[in-house]
């Protein structure tokens, strides 16, 4: 196909799929317009309905000497935001949109499908392309590969593009060792006895308890952390009391812990306890602490951010490459990298003269769409390498 057409397709994909936003786990027409496409290329090995709304089709080698297979993941879920007015091709459900790109991710898996269908006979390693539900938290890219749902063994690297509004469009960002961090989400309940504000001797102030938590806090990673390796400790949230002139029985906090490092991760959530059970103790009051664990860090295999970087460079130009910092978001990609070796690649989607500048899960979020074709091709490219 001449890529002038590819082109027009990818953008159709996107713009169809980015009126249907569903969120995760219910990517129910989602999948079916995935299914539809890869079947309309030509592809026949289709596997629905994996961790629920997923998607997985192969691509089989035609070139002999096959010594494992090459992963492409695409997540497919949209967000509960409200699109900005206006958009010729904007969400057709209130409350959902498309507000990380992945309407985008799919639509370049589908035209790096195309390219690999078309040089099937030269492809030296099969190719499973993974359309993935859920990766706004609920875990979609934990449940594929823990859940037994998708068999890694055969599969000797994984390649995932994220697009990203805050990089010049075309632009690609990857990096050796960790790129994005793990992500913990934490509850600390404070306990203690309730009583009149003008005799907080008879009481167990836990507000004073709590305070003092969020103060200590701030010790753990300042004084706990090597201060080589990132890490942020936030209180996100304080509840407790309803009255000028009662003391509560309980005050809450709700915060987050992200890291890269997974000993620094135990570490954070130890040191987090300890400090808000001294707090509590210190006032007299009782501790209770929660930790949800969320995401682990998405660690690139050097290899493979190398071979995602010249591979780039080779397509796009030197110029166009660049070793991104880490950053403190997460992405379930993590889960697919914990088994295999493999890189997380961002591509960058955002472009300042068309004002395409809004972040990841705004309203305003939009993409240059200069980038999808961009991004199949990088994909087939590094599925062929
Ligand atoms: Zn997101
Ligand atoms: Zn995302």
């Amino acid at each position: 196909m001449p890529a002038q057409a590819l082109t027009e397709r990818i953008i159709g994909w996107r713009r169809s799929l980015h009126k249907i936003p569903e969120l995760g786990f219910q990517e129910h027409q989602t999948s079916a317009f995935v299914e539809s496409r890869l079947r309309e290329i030509g592809l026949t090995e289709i596997r629905t309905g994996v961790a629920r709304t997923g998607v997985v089709a192969t691509i089989r080698a035609g070139a002999g000497g096959n010594d494992g297979a090459v992963l492409l993941r695409a997540d497919m879920d949209a967000l509960p935001v409200q699109e900005v007015e206006g958009r010729e091709y904007g969400s057709e459900t209130p409350g959902k949109m498309h507000a990380c790109g992945h309407d985008g991710h799919m639509a370049m898996l589908l035209g790096a499908a195309t390219l690999l269908h078309e040089r099937k006979d030269s492809l030296k390693q099969d190719v499973v392309l993974c359309f993935q539900p859920a990766e706004e938290g609920a875990g979609g890219g934990r449940e594929m590969v823990e859940g037994g749902e998708l068999d890694l063994t055969g599969v000797s690297r994984a390649f995932a593009i994220h697009l990203w509004s805050l990089y010049p469009a075309g632009t690609v960002h990857t990096r050796p060792g960790p790129i994005m961090a793990a992500q913990d989400e934490f509850t600390a309940w404070f306990r203690g006895r309730g009583g009149h504000g003008a005799a907080p001797h008879n009481a167990r102030d836990p507000i004073v308890a709590a305070s003092l938590g969020v103060v200590a806090l701030q010790t753990v990673v300042s004084r706990f952390v090597d201060p080589l390796s990132p890490a942020v400790a936030t209180v996100g949230s304080m509840h407790g009391g309803s009255a000028c002139n009662i003391i509560p029985e309980v005050t809450e906090l709700i915060g987050t812990l992200r890291s890269f490092d997974p000993d620094v991760r135990l570490l954070l959530r130890h040191r987090v306890e300890e400090a808000f059970a001294g707090a509590a103790r210190s006032a007299g009051c009782e501790l209770e602490f929660e930790v949800r664990p969320g995401y682990p860090a998405v660690v690139n295999d050097a290899e493979s951010a190398t071979i995602a970087g010249s591979v780039a460079g080779r397509l796009f130009g030197k110029e166009k490459v660049f070793e991104t910092p880490p950053l403190a978001a997460s992405e379930d990609f993590a889960y697919f990298l914990q088994k295999v070796p493999g890189a997380f690649i961002l591509l960058g989607a955002g472009n300042e003269e068309r004002g395409i500048t809004a972040p990841h899960h705004s309203p305003q979020f939009d993409i240059d769409e200069s980038a999808l074709p961009k991004g199949a091709e990088l994909l087939a490219a590094l599925a062929m390498e």
